[in-house]
């Protein structure tokens, strides 16, 4: 097997050559058809990630088909299309997974961070962490889904339904790859989107309008209306306290990413009359089992932008400086 990898924090990512790997028991190899590129692959790059292993391969948006099975797997088939997820293993046992809370698990694995990911052509993975994808839409399509899609979903579930008491009016901090997918979502659910990006970001402002927001916005704006919530996806701590100004009482703001530069200090009445300000961490296999389904049922449309797996390196750096509307893709 190829793959792209990270020897040490800082560094590009090295094309390397690599013996061939063989499933343990309950594991699957993969053959990558696609892998996206998601902004926590920064973070893994960048050694911004506690208890971080190097050589590391990373990716955690992976499609592919299973072209080995390990022993006892059942339930998946040889040539089977599969996504592997950020979610790479828990231990069934901590308090968390006893509380079907897995996506918090004491002793989990993660794909592309503490196990090895799909920047390469073939990768080993737990097999009950393989979500089936069935036949329909190509393998770059549905990447983006595996990460953005779901950590995105799982972020919208947070902000509480569309049902007038918890709210209509969302609005999405950072308008990227889990943005886009989003949006459509939440446009699907009847609920009004209201696009932030950096000050001054026309053509992505014009890419959320395209995708159904009905305003968008530089994130030092305030909302027409005040926003019944908000997702922040950007990993900028200084969009905390500009999405609480933007949310009403009682409003909800999800922090979505895995890492964030610092929140700065800021005034008490800005969460005062029952704002709520919570994270989301990680994802668990129903979140898989909900949103795979029904991104497909509302007919997601995801933009992708395909780099050869070899060009790992510079998706990397494009999606550092914003280069692309969407998701990169990496094709082996
Ligand atoms: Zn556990
Ligand atoms: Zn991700």
């Amino acid at each position: 097997m190829k793959a792209m990898v990270l020897n040490r924090p800082g560094e590009a990512l090295v094309w390397t050559d690599l013996p061939d790997r063989t499933p343990a028991a309950g594991e699957i190899r993969v053959r990558v058809t696609a892998c996206g590129v998601c902004r926590t692959d920064l973070h893994v790059l960048d050694g911004e990630l506690p208890d971080m292993i190097y050589p590391i391969i990373p990716g955690h948006e992976i499609v592919g088909r299973i072209d080995r099975l390990g022993e006892g797997v059942d339930g998946l088939r040889l040539g089977e299309r599969v996504g592997i997820p950020w979610l790479g293993h828990t231990c069934e046992y901590c308090p968390y997974c006893v509380e079907q809370r897995e996506n918090l698990c004491d002793h989990p694995l993660f794909t592309g961070y503490t196990r090895d990911g799909g920047f390469a052509t073939s990768v080993i993975a737990d097999a009950r962490f393989a979500f089936p994808l069935g036949e329909e839409g190509s393998d770059v399509a549905l990447a983006p889904l595996l990460c953005a899609g779901l950590i995105g979903w799982r972020s919208l579930c947070l902000t509480g339904q569309p049902d007038g008491r918890t709210g209509k009016r969302l609005g999405l901090y950072g308008f990227g790859a889990a943005a886009h997918i989003i949006a459509q979502v939440a446009h699907s659910e009847g609920r009004d989107v209201y696009a932030f990006t950096q000050a001054g970001d026309k053509a992505t402002q014009a890419f959320a309008l395209s995708l159904g927001a009905v305003w968008a916005g530089g994130s030092d704006e305030l909302p027409p209306e005040p926003l019944d919530s908000a997702i922040i996806f950007a990993p900028v701590g200084a969009l905390v306290p500009l999405a609480l100004k933007a949310v009403r009482k009682g409003g909800r703001v999800v922090c979505a990413g895995i890492h964030m530069s610092d929140i700065p200090s800021m005034p008490y009445r800005l969460l005062w009359e029952e704002r709520q300000l919570v994270s989301v961490a990680n994802l668990t296999r129903q979140d898989g089992l909900d949103f795979l389904p029904l991104a497909q049922k509302i007919g997601i449309t995801t933009k992708t932008t395909t780099y050869a797996l070899t060009q790992a390196n510079q998706a990397l750096s494009d999606l550092r400086a914003g280069r692309f509307d969407g998701a990169a893709v990496l094709v082996p």
